[in-house]
């Protein structure tokens, strides 16, 4: 039988994604024959996570059609994509140091190949999503944090210790909050969800005549989330849409630094904050121009993702597509 299958890995905080593919095929579409998807298991340890991988993957090649000829792996936390080693997972315990890679390639017998999952979120929108064809491209995920990964002249840019694309943390205040990595006022800190949940709450308190729509929202609940900022936002609020009109320029104060060290042909916005579509990227690419003037805007295009929230997977599938012809 011909070596002409992949397996994909996807390792989140709280989920668990596998898919097996043909590789040719996979290139092309980026569809998987079979996607696995399940919560991560109890305790989520490095060893009970394996195993469980282990035994999906095994399942998943037995049903196929063909032989296993490589796996590709994709981890939401710090890694070395050269030795394949997940330095720290903090969403579960134990994950310190693990050799994810090579326990992977010896429980399958086939190469693997590692990387974080905004790297693969990026690497999936340039060849298969929204940045298709662009030399360079910059992919921003906007959810509970904010992550990225940055395409140049084609290819995955990595940087010393695997560091590129952190973008979250970039200040964009410098007396802003003390982020989780040490540093005052990153982009995370400001315009995450949880950053604009946090802002939300905040301005509810300071201003306890105003934000009546959004306060309706709220029932019990003690701070809004951030897609309740931005339907109130949408409904009229005007606190809301002040809040809301805030996230998109910290955004574009992010944004525009990023603009100036690698001009990007495209800029892709995906993550939960993002499926708001146009109501981020308009204001977004409208307070781009109070921070980006060398350069000329209408020549970056500034869009949604286009794969949602596989990208990770596919990324991971392409990852090993990629190697393999
Ligand atoms: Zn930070």
């Amino acid at each position: 039988m011909p070596h002409n299958l992949l397996l994909a890995f996807d390792i989140g905080g709280t989920k668990l994604a596998v898919g097996i593919a043909q590789i040719a095929q996979f290139r092309q579409t980026g569809t998987f024959d079979m996607l696995v998807k399940e919560p991560i298991p109890s305790p989520g340890t490095p060893d009970v996570v394996v195993q469980r991988l282990m035994e999906i993957g095994r399942q998943l090649i037995a049903n196929a059609n063909g032989q296993l000829a490589g796996i590709g792996i994709s981890i939401g936390g710090p890694l070395d994509h050269l030795t394949g080693t997940v330095l720290n997972f903090p969403h579960l315990p134990g994950w310190l140091n693990i050799p994810l890679r090579q326990q992977l390639s010896e429980a399958f017998g086939a190469p693997a190949w590692l990387d974080n999952d905004a790297n693969l979120g990026a690497l999936a929108e340039h060849r298969l999503g929204a940045g298709k064809g662009a030399d360079t491209m910059v992919y921003l995920t906007i959810s509970t944090g904010i992550g990225g990964g940055v395409i140049v002249n084609g290819k995955l840019h990595h940087g010393v210790a695997s560091g590129a694309g952190e973008m979250g943390h970039i200040t964009v205040q410098t007396d802003g909050p003390r982020c989780a990595c040490g540093n005052h006022g990153c982009l995370e800190t400001m315009a995450s969800g949880t950053a604009i949940a946090r802002r939300a709450g905040h301005a509810l308190s300071a201003y306890p005549e105003r934000g009546g729509v959004l306060r309706q929202m709220l029932g019990a609940q003690s701070q809004p989330t951030a897609q309740q900022v931005f339907a109130a936002a949408a409904a009229g609020d005007q606190l809301a849409q002040e809040l809301w009109e805030e996230t998109a320029k910290y955004l574009a104060i992010g944004l525009g630094s990023i603009i100036h060290v690698l001009a990007p042909e495209v800029i892709v916005l995906g993550g939960g904050v993002a499926q708001t579509g146009e109501g981020l990227l308009d204001p977004v690419r409208r307070n781009l121009a109070n921070h980006v003037f060398y350069i000329p805007l209408p020549s970056i295009q500034v869009l949604p993702a286009a794969l949602g929230h596989n990208s990770a997977v596919i990324g991971a599938g392409l990852l090993a597509a990629e190697r393999l012809t």
